[in-house]
């Protein structure tokens, strides 16, 4: 089965009529496509969601025209500021993120910057030091599960979005690092068991893994999780990009099944 759960379109940041992805998609040989619009957050950036009814009108409407062809779904990727902003019911799926530190002074920071915006962050706000960036963006993460009810964990370590290109930001091989991911980790085990793989800051230059890192995948495997695989797609040239290469990694890190949204739920299929 070939499916993408990660999708964003001119609803909110990405490149392409959600229409343009389904005909790609079903060039590329999928079997169905999610899309995961940006939902609305205290954060209330641009590219949030702006009309949900316009929203699911559309992918509904879609989801109709392609009945047989593609298989569509409804979602939306949450942001832990969501809480409280946005109705959640309705979608076929939700996607549950961190992607902002909130200061004392209400100053929204994000976890997933560019390079030199994030080094700037670290000297301005975290005094310096990577770590406590790092460790800031995990308790965050631990308490994804308390805040609202979601399907999917997304990019699980996202805060290592520029360590391949700069290794100083914080040590990922670092038993302080890894403590903080493992520990957010088995606290989101208590409420969740689906994870996603997410390939999207390797068609954006960033990296040239997916995210998790291979110890979190290990563990997932070992505490039982499920994963689905995504391209956090915000261009359709890009809806399998790294599929090929993550799927080594899944393999290697024990897993042997995937897991894919059907009409009857998450069903798993053996890579
Ligand atoms: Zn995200
Ligand atoms: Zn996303």
């Amino acid at each position: 089965m070939l499916q993408n759960l990660h999708t964003h379109s001119l609803f909110c940041d990405g490149a392409d009529e959600p229409e343009e992805i389904i005909i790609r998609a079903i060039e590329t040989g999928f079997d169905s496509v999610g899309f995961s619009s940006h939902a609305k957050s205290l954060v209330a950036e641009d590219f949030e969601i702006k009309d949900i009814a316009a929203y699911r009108d559309r992918i509904n409407f879609l989801k109709e025209k392609y009945k047989g062809r593609l298989s569509v779904y409804l979602g939306t990727e949450l942001d832990y500021f969501s809480a409280g902003v946005m109705d959640f019911d309705g979608f076929d799926y939700t996607i549950g993120s961190v992607h902002y530190d909130r200061l004392p002074d209400g100053t929204f920071i994000p976890f997933d910057g560019g390079l030199s915006d994030t080094v700037k962050y670290i000297r301005e706000y975290y005094g310096g030091d990577g770590m406590k960036f790092a460790k800031s963006y995990y308790s965050y993460l631990a308490e994804l599960a308390l805040r609202f009810d979601f399907d999917i964990v997304g990019h699980f370590d996202l805060v290592t979005k520029n360590t391949e290109k700069c290794s100083s930001l914080f040590d990922t091989e670092s038993r302080e690092y890894r403590d903080a991911a493992l520990s957010a980790l088995h606290a989101l085990r208590e409420k969740r068991d689906l994870f996603e793989v997410n390939t999207g800051a390797i068609s954006r230059g960033y990296k040239t893994k997916p995210y998790p890192a291979k110890f979190i995948l290990e563990e997932m495997r070992r505490l039982g999780c499920r994963l689905v695989l995504t391209s956090d797609c915000h261009d359709k040239r890009y809806l399998d990009c790294g599929f090929d290469e993550a799927k080594e990694i899944i393999k290697s890190s024990g897993f042997d099944t995937l897991y894919y949204l059907t009409d009857g739920g998450f069903v798993g299929e053996k890579i």
